[in-house]
């Protein structure tokens, strides 16, 4: 069981997308939304192509919670420890800061150095510093370990109330033949 930001991100949106999404039910790929966000992350700030890096890192899992932990971050200051974002989204939301605080957590798992983060807003025009202290990671590791759990189960996790699904990307698949 391997367990990435995207899944993290998605616990905090929706334990069911988060299922759907890591049992490869997937609808994305017909989303003009992720399209867009795409486009903004690779689009709107390409002068920091040198100021960053990407990194690509794992932690195996232990034979005591077979949890393997994943990130791919797009932009990592390796000179300052900072990790990047951005999002194209219009709001903050609670699943973004929770995606950064797992980059920096499966960072300083490897013995890298994750002082803090910032997410990008550009349509907002607005920054978003993230934190993660010792709670924090407590916290963290219980979203993680929850999540496995979640995932595990046969069982795909509830509805969630119609109106925070309008803009999902598994709308038809979860409410076609619902009232
Ligand atoms: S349509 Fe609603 S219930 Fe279904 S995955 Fe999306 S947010 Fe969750």
């Amino acid at each position: 069981m391997n367990i990435n930001a995207t899944l993290i991100n998605l616990y905090h949106v929706c334990k069911r997308e988060m299922w759907l999404h890591a049992h490869a039910i997937r609808m994305e790929h017909t989303s003009d939304i992720v399209y867009e966000g795409k486009l903004i992350g690779e689009t709107t700030y390409p002068q920091r192509a040198e100021r960053y890096t990407e990194v690509e890192i794992s932690v195996e899992p232990t034979v005591q919670d077979g949890i393997g932990l994943a990130a791919k971050i797009d932009f990592y200051d390796p000179h300052n420890g900072v990790v990047h974002e951005v999002k194209k989204s219009a709001a903050k939301e609670q699943a973004h800061i929770a995606q950064v605080q797992f980059y920096m957590y499966v960072l300083r798992r490897n013995g890298i150095k994750a002082e803090y983060g910032i997410i990008e807003y550009p349509k907002l025009r607005q920054t978003e510093r993230v934190e993660l202290d010792k709670d924090g990671e407590n916290i963290l590791e219980g979203w993680i370990t929850n999540a496995s759990r979640i995932i595990e189960s046969e069982q795909c996790p509830p509805l969630l109330a119609k109106p925070k699904c309008k803009s999902c990307s598994y709308f038809d698949f979860c409410w076609s033949g619902e009232e």
